[in-house]
């Protein structure tokens, strides 16, 4: 048996696609254009190439992008001053602060000044504790995008034994709280958790959100589970270049699972798309705007 390939390219783009058309309405039916700022502070070249990534989704979507740049050694306070002039800006729905930050920056400080009804990235505790309270909320974009790839697969997650390894604030926990949302019975695995092999094979999902290139093995994996690989590893390649992996050892679990996620081309590619979901809805929240389906 070999897993069908969960295409997240094309899950993402019809996505996308749905979203463009939403905006589309919102802009004709209530003089509405949603819109997202996007807060850059140094020059990491991975967290350039994702804003630049977001800036060019979102004006395809017909959103209104703001980037605004500032430099590594940027003060706290005028960092979070910034902040706060977009929680009051009309034209901005959503406030994404790229991170990492650079050393010397107080993330949890510039992640609470951000307005909850403004955090497309659902990572202020107002939202993360309505979600794990099991009311609406921002939610965190990757574990979106995990579920909507589930639920490419099963239409229902209702009852299904869910493994979830790694408990970051912004992939773990999150995505645990959206598989009880959905009914799953989820087992949350951790560095210190014991047996992983045992508990994945009792699982109809797993999820990999570990950042350990191929932890996961093929052996693990219980015969037609769906594989969900959030992991972005790199790792040296063939003339000098970089290849990715993730945190499922592929090749092996392509012959055990029913399908999965391929890296890259999966779960990575959900995780704008989401952003724009975010974006969305907190603009039709912010003006009491029916929810988008
Ligand atoms: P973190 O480093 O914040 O969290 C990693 C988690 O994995 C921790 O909970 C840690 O446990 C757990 N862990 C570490 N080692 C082991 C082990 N040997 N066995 C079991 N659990 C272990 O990472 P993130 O959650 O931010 O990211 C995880 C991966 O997902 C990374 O590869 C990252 O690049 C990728 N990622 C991909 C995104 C996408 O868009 N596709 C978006 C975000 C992340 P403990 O809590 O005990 O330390």
């Amino acid at each position: 048996m070999t897993a069908s390939i969960i295409d997240g390219k094309i899950i993402a783009a019809e996505l996308r696609g749905r979203v463009a058309a939403e905006v589309a309405r919102v802009k004709s039916e209530h003089g509405v254009t949603p819109g997202l700022a996007v807060v850059l502070v140094g020059s990491d070249p991975a967290s350039e190439v994702y804003v630049r990534s977001k800036h060019k989704q979102t004006q395809e979507a017909g959103m209104a992008s703001f980037e605004h740049k500032l430099p590594a050694d940027v003060a706290q306070a005028d960092l979070i001053a910034l902040v706060q002039k977009l929680n009051t800006d009309p034209t901005v729905h959503g406030i994404l602060v790229q991170l990492p930050l650079p050393k010397g920056l107080d993330t949890d400080a510039v992640v609470n000044a951000i307005d909850p009804a403004k955090d497309v990235d659902g990572l202020h505790p107002t939202n993360a504790g309505r979600l794990a309270s099991g009311m609406p909320a921002l939610s965190p974009c990757t574990p979106l995008g995990c579920i909507i790839l589930t639920k490419s697969v099963h239409k229902s997650l209702e009852g299904m034994n869910a493994i979830v390894i790694g408990r970051s604030n912004l992939v773990g926990r999150p995505l645990v709280q959206l598989l009880l949302n959905e009914n799953a019975t989820v087992t949350i695995a951790h560095s210190k958790s014991r047996d992983l092999a045992k508990l994945c094979a009792q699982a109809d999902l797993v999820y990999a959100a570990v950042g350990r290139p191929e932890m996961v093995r093929g052996d693990w994996i219980k015969p037609g589970a769906t594989v969900i690989d959030v992991g972005i590893n790199r790792l040296p390649g063939a003339e000098g270049k970089t290849r990715l992996v993730g945190d499922v050892a592929y090749q092996e679990a392509l012959k055990t699972a029913g399908a999965i996620t391929p890296v890259p081309g999966g779960v990575g590619q959900m995780t704008v798309a989401c952003l724009l979901v975010n974006t969305l809805r907190a603009a039709c929240a912010i003006h009491k705007l029916a929810a988008p389906a």
